[in-house]
């Protein structure tokens, strides 16, 4: 019984020197902290764009947000994290259009395809008019907002009906 309470005791008193060793060794905790940021921010590396391609590759530009996607020549202007992936690297097709032909569609097929898991963050909620649905269509948008059939500065996922106002005609014929 007396030995539990020692035991007890020690580690007690080894949470205590724990606590101040922190302090006074040659470490800043300024840069551990910055460590735990990166780390993250690669946890967020693990989210994907709207656009279809990883919201790591985004950054901040001068006067807009650039993806890297230069090299797949996305100009991703709205970089908005919607889906959490298991292989971000599955993730870096060109949008050439609305539907099957859009990156993020192209990614979840590849994913799909290498067992590797992808799942929508939060409610699936269409861009433009709100609503929480299912079955939402990724598609991109020129800057006046209609759709287009290169890579495209907006990305969005849209009901069919608003998708349908966008593109000023009925979609059926273009998505399967
Ligand atoms: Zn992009
Ligand atoms: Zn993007
Ligand atoms: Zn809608």
């Amino acid at each position: 019984m007396n030995k539990h309470e020692n035991d007890d005791e020690k580690s007690q008193s080894e949470v205590n020197i724990a606590e101040s060793a922190l302090g006074s060794i040659g470490v800043p905790e300024v840069s551990i902290a910055r460590h735990f940021e990166d780390m993250s921010r690669k946890e967020y590396g693990r989210n994907v764009c709207v656009c279809g391609h990883p919201m790591s590759v985004h950054s901040k530009g001068e006067t807009q947000f650039l993806c890297i996607a230069s090299r797949l020549g996305c100009p991703c202007m709205n970089p908005t994290p919607v889906l959490e992936v298991g292989d971000k690297r599955l993730f870096l097709f060109k949008s050439e259009g609305f539907g099957l032909k859009h990156a993020l569609v192209k990614g979840m097929y590849k994913s799909k395809l290498n067992n590797s898991m992808t799942r929508f963050i939060g409610e699936q909620t269409c861009f433009k008019c709100r609503t929480v649905k299912e079955n939402l269509i990724p598609a991109g948008l020129d800057l006046n907002y209609k759709v287009v059939f290169w890579p495209a500065p907006y990305n969005g996922l849209f009901c069919i009906s608003c998708l349908e106002e966008l593109f000023g005609r009925p979609v059926s014929d273009f998505l399967w």
